[in-house]
This record gives structure tokens, C-alpha cells and sequence, in this order.
């Protein structure tokens, strides 16, 4: 029987996630198809989830924690995060997960990294935090309003608003989640991020497809500077891991070949 995918956010046209998804399905020849909608409001999403005989999902921008509560069960770290982005049917249960957290982290697994700097107090801030405690890593905020900051402190994580970080800290890599880098502004004062990156070794900027000023000066101070194109990669092998129950060392090397043809233009 043919089982359906789809990937729900808003807007939904630029995404790449039937691409990657639908190269798997077809390289391990499982009968599956994987589309995207444009959801306009996260109400009805259960209600469509069945109607569509959906076998899972990705939630994407804005909807990663309005539609938690349209799921069954939340399993693994998505509970502390409060954000989901993939969905499993299990029967008639939806089973909802986080993948982007552990997407975000196979980028640095490698690095000697003890203490990082998250910009941006939104809902990838919250699965970058959660991930790098899990792996002892200490985790500061910094955010340019204080509202977002309030689900950090609730859970003891050290927050700072912008003009009020210490002179003297020394963070080992300076991550941008915030969403600064679509308008290409710096996310801080250039001189403070100056100033944070002669003590950096790592740079991380969430955006991907173009050169962002956070990266720019990152490199121009000598930091190795990521961008999130293999953050998005990552995710979407963990979560096809979960959808076909499948090994991700399996997908990997398929989505990756996939992500690779993407690149060059020539899928
Ligand atoms: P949210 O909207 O939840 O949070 C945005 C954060 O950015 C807030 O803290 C906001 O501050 C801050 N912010 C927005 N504009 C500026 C600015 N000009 N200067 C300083 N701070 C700013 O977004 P998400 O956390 O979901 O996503 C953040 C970015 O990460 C987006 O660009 C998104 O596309 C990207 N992303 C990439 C992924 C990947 O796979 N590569 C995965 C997930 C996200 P305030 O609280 O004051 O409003």
C-alpha cells in the first residue's frame, strides 16, 4: 500500500524536504510519497492529518509548537524543548519528536566545544540549548528582548539582553539563531560580536543558500564559520530514520547523494 508523507508550514513553496524524502523512498524502493502543504492555521491540523491518510509528517515555521498539542505522545527531548517538527502515525496515535535538535548537533559532534553562546531566544534556540546541556556543554542566551528570555531562566539556563553582556566572558562558540541573517543584519553590535569572536573558535548561523553577514565577520576574525544548510540534512535523515524505521547510517549516505545533487542544481 502507498504510504503519504508531507511536510506543513507557512510559507511552504521554497522547501526542499519532498526532494530528500522522495530520493530515499525511491533508492530503497519503498512505495511512498512525500508532498508539501501550505497550512494556514495549526486548528485543523489532526483533522487533516487523517483526511490526507498521512503516515507522517514535518511541521516546519510557524507551527513547531502550536501543533504539540495535536499529537498523542511527545517522545525524547521535544518534551523539554516544547517544539516538534516530525510526526509519526503509530495506528491511530500521532507520535511527535524533535529532530532538529540533534540536526543541529552532528554538525559540532566532532569539535572541542565546552561552552557556547546562543543568539536568539526562539524556537531553535530552545532545541540548541536542550541539546548541547544533553551533551555538557554550557549554555548562555543572549536576545535582543526580554519576553523569549523567560522560558531560559525558568530552566536555569544563564540569560543576558543584548547590551548586557559580560565584558569579560569567553564563549568557545557563538551561535546566531536568530532570524537576523534573512535580512542580512548582524544579530549584536559588530563591535560586541568583535569582540566575542577573538575568544570563539566556532561560528554557527541557522540561515542557509547565502553568505550572511554573522558568518562574514566570524571569518574575517578567524572562527570557523557554519552555515545550517547540513543542520536542515541532519534533520531530515533522523526523521525519515523515523519514519521507515530504518537505521539512520542506512539513509544517510542516500540523503546525503540527494542534498549533494540539490547543490550542483542537478536534481
Ligand atoms: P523564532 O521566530 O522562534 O525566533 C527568532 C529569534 O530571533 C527571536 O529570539 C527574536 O528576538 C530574534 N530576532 C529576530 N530578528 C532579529 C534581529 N534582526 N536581530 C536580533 N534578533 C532578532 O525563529 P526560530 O528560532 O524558529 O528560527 C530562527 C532562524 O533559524 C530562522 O531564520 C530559521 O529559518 C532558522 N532555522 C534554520 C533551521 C535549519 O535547519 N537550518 C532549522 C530551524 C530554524 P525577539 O524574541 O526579541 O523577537
Amino acid at each position: 500500500m502507498l504510504k503519504l508523507y508531507a511536510v506543513f508550514g507557512d510559507p511552504i513553496s521554497h522547501s526542499k524536504s519532498p526532494i530528500l524524502h522522495n530520493y530515499v523512498f525511491h533508492k530503497l524502493a519503498i512505495n511512498a510519497r512525500y508532498t508539501r502543504y501550505h497550512l494556514e492555521s495549526s486548528e485543523h491540523f489532526r483533522e487533516l492529518f487523517f483526511k490526507f491518510g498521512l503516515s507522517g509528517a514535518n511541521i516546519t515555521l510557524p507551527f513547531k509548537e502550536s501543533v504539540l498539542s495535536s499529537c498523542d505522545e511527545i517522545r525524547g527531548i521535544a518534551n523539554k524543548i516544547g517544539a516538534i517538527n516530525t510526526i509519526v502515525r503509530e495506528h491511530n496515535k500521532l507520535v511527535g519528536y524533535n529532530t532538529d535538535a540533534i540536526g543541529f548537533y552532528k554538525n559540532i559532534e566532532s569539535k572541542f566545544i565546552k561552552n557556547a553562546l546562543i543568539l536568539g531566544a526562539g524556537g531553535s534556540a530552545k532545541a540548541i540549548a536542550y541539546i548541547l546541556q544533553e551533551h555538557n556543554i554550557s549554555v548562555s542566551i543572549v536576545n535582543r528582548s526580554a519576553k523569549n528570555l523567560e522560558f531560559f531562566k525558568r530552566a536555569h539556563f544563564p540569560c543576558f539582553l543584548s547590551e548586557e553582556i559580560p565584558q569579560d566572558s569567553h564563549f568557545d562558540m557563538i551561535i546566531n539563531a536568530t532570524s537576523s541573517s534573512i535580512n542580512n543584519t548582524l544579530p549584536l553590535k559588530e563591535s560586541t560580536l568583535k569582540h566575542l569572536f577573538n575568544n570563539a573558535n566556532v561560528a554557527f548561523d541557522l540561515m542557509y543558500g547565502k553568505e550572511c553577514a554573522f558568518l562574514s565577520l566570524a571569518k574575517d576574525s578567524g572562527v570557523e564559520a557554519i552555515d545550517g544548510a547540513k543542520m536542515l540534512l541532519y534533520q531530515a535523515i533522523e526523521a525519515s530514520s523515523l519514519f521507515l524505521c530504518v537505521d539512520s547510517t542506512k539513509i544517510a549516505p542516500i540523503m546525503e547523494e540527494a542534498y549533494d545533487c540539490l547543490i550542483k542544481g542537478t536534481l
